[in-house]
This record gives C-alpha cells, structure tokens and sequence, in this order.
C-alpha cells in the first residue's frame, strides 16, 4: 500500500449529522443541524457516552471541529489531521454526528472499478425510495482512496467553509477498510446533509477520514433503511 500525505486548500462541504431524542431502532439520531455547523457552531454539546446509546454505526466531528469520527459496530474513532485513528473516551464531545443502529435491509456484493459517482448512481438504483433516509456500509478492497480530516478551530470559530479551507487529504492505494455513511433527500436541506456523505476507517483500524473521493475494487454494501431523522436538542 502507498501512502501519500498532502495538505489542499480547495473549499469543500465537510457534512455531519447526528442525533435523536428517544431511542428508536430504525431512526437516524442527529446531534445539531448543517445549518448551526456551517455558522460555526463548534463547540460539543453532546458527550459520545450518550451517543453510544443511540446508534452503532455513525459519522460526524468533534468538539472544536477537531477531526473526522467514524462509529462503526459500536466503536468511535476520531481521525485526525495527521491521518491516524484515535480511539474515542465517552466524555468527549461532539457539536454535529449521526449515528443509527445498523441492520442490513439489503446487501449486495460488488466487483467492479467504480469511483465515486459511479458508486453514488448504482446506490441510487437499489434504493426503494429516492425521499428516503438510508445507512450505507461499503466494505471491503479500494482501489483508491482519498480522505480529508480538518485541524481543531479556536473561538472566535470560522464558518465550516473557512476551517475547510485548512483541510489536510490523504490518498491510498489497495486499502482495506469500510465506507461508513448516510443518503438523506432534499427535504432535510439545512438540517441534515443531504445526498451522500461517506467516512472512512481502515480494516486496522489505524486511519481513515471523510471521503472524497474512491475507486472501489471488491466490496459489500449493505443498506439500511431509516424511518426518518430525529435532532438532538442542543444540550448535553
Ligand atoms: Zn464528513
């Protein structure tokens, strides 16, 4: 595997949603709105400790805006601008993640050199319903893979577009791991994300982060569809 590390300064959507109120199996919970992020809106609110109840599987950032997380079978990892993983303590923060439990609907076995888009347009065909809310697992062999985490913000905050700027984006080769994501519709256009937003986590655990960009190689997707998006309040 070749890695290759390089800071961009292209403006990019860093997109993260969390939360819900009650637990509610088939719901994505969502801590924050889009909207309080792209403002700014850094500081953590909700502690993982809580998250961990309400989900398995997940994606979102950390307070300050100090990287990418990704929950998956239970486990929060926080990438970061050096690229590595860290493991995640219960009472640490986050100002914006979703996180769902995550039962396969469908799974589907895949074995061809697709990019993104591609990705994104075969996904498009397997869902039963194009308004609603989906938990995506790809996982598996990448042919490419480019990620991005962001560095910590201080007070005053940036606007999300701003901190983006400072992103740093990794590339990789031959690298196995899980796409963890979510597919949400346009109705939820400021609250949530909407369309796809997929982070990364290497099958050792050891790096990963938003993506980018992809080629897939050999994979497994397995969707997981949602009732709907439930927002956290913004306490702790
Ligand atoms: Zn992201």
């Amino acid at each position: 595997m070749k890695i290759k590390i390089f800071v961009t300064c292209c403006l990019g959507l860093l997109s993260v949603s969390c939360g819900g109120q009650k637990p509610a199996p088939e719901a994505i919970f969502q801590v924050s709105t889009f909207d309080a992020l792209m403002e700014g809106q850094f500081d953590g609110t909700t502690t993982f400790g809580r998250l961990k109840n309400l989900g398995d599987f997940g994606l979102g950032t950390f307070d300050k805006l100090d990287g990418e997380m990704i929950c998956l079978d239970g486990q929060f990892y926080q990438v970061k601008t050096d690229g590595k993983a860290y493991k995640v303590k219960p009472s640490m923060k986050t100002p914006f993640a979703d996180v769902t439990s995550f039962e396969a609907d469908q799974i589907k076995s895949l074995k061809e050199l697709l990019n993104y888009q591609q990705v994104q347009a075969y996904l498009d065909e397997q869902l039963p319903d194009k308004d609603g809310y989906y938990a995506i697992k790809i996982e598996g062999v990448f042919r490419y893979l480019r990620t991005r985490s962001v560095p910590a913000q201080e007070p005053p905050y940036p606007t999300l577009t701003k901190a983006i700027a400072n992103q740093v984006a990794f590339e990789y080769e031959q690298i196995q791991g899980t796409m963890v994501g979510f597919r949400t519709p346009e109705a939820v256009q400021g609250t949530s994300t909407t369309g796809y937003h997929f982070h990364f986590i290497s099958a050792d655990k050891s790096k990963g982060g938003h993506v980018l960009d992809c080629v897939i190689d050999d994979v497994q997707i397995a969707i997981d569809q949602s009732d709907g998006l439930k927002v956290l309040p913004l306490k702790k």
